[in-house]
């Protein structure tokens, strides 16, 4: 199942490319492996996917040593400080800084580790009190402070549009998230870049894909629906 998922998931990035007149090779996928056992990853990784998305630190802990060393893990959720111990050396991109004090704490650990560590700043467009996040105007002053921090690399920004029903609901969310990274780009400040904009889930990420998505990332799509009572 999880194959005939992810080729459909494929087919459709493919359509999403193709329709903006953007490359298949400008998006990446991210399998968002979060709650789902290390079988059903190793078959998605042996149908060719080889970035996973985790929401929680143990997770990662437990399937890193399990999962082919070309995996790249992908840090997707909201990460606490006492935490980033565990996976400093083990994630290929944190999606989820928003705060200066987390930024901080990651700094520490990457200098402690002696790696610099790409990371993308987290927008709360639709201004959900449910989520995590920047607002809009906060992002440009947090970046400029991470941007002189010597082992963190913003590499972009990430958002979790809100549920709605029809993904076109998103359209202006993910507009607003490539307007703000544009925006950002232009103020061309050091060690700041603006390449990936994590921005799609299941529900949205061909519209997604079609206002600038460079990361989608995709779970129920691959892997069907979470089951939290596990
Ligand atoms: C769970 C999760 C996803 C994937 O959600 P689906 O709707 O299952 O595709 C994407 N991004 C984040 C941050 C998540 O926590």
């Amino acid at each position: 199942m999880i194959q005939e998922q992810l080729q459909c998931v494929e087919e459709k990035i493919r359509c999403a490319c193709d329709r903006s007149g953007r490359s298949r090779e400008e998006v990446t996928l991210i399998a968002v492996s979060k709650t789902k056992p290390i079988e059903d990853l190793k078959e998605a990784y042996a149908h060719g996917a080889r970035c996973f998305g985790e929401n929680k630190v143990q997770e990662i802990t437990e399937k890193y040593p399990q999962m082919p060393k070309d995996v790249k893990w992908h840090m997707i959720g909201h990460l606490q400080r006492n935490k980033i111990k565990y996976i400093i050396d083990k994630v290929a991109l944190i999606h989820s800084v928003d705060s200066l004090r987390l930024a901080e704490a990651i700094q520490a650990e990457a200098a402690k580790h002696q790696v610099i560590m790409p990371i993308l700043i987290e927008v709360n467009v639709a201004e959900e009190e449910s989520k995590f996040g920047l607002s809009v105007e906060e992002t440009l002053p947090l970046i400029e402070q991470v941007s002189t921090m010597e082992n963190l690399r913003v590499q972009g920004l990430m958002t979790i549009a809100p549920y709605v029903d029809d993904p076109e609901e998103n359209r202006w969310v993910f507009q607003r998230l490539r307007k703000l990274s544009v925006d950002i780009s232009r103020k061309n400040i050091n060690n700041v870049n603006m390449c990936v904009l994590s921005m799609g889930m299941t529900g949205d990420y061909e519209v997604a894909i079609e206002e600038g998505a460079t990361m989608v990332r995709v779970g129920t799509g691959i892997f069907g629906e979470r089951n939290y009572q596990l």
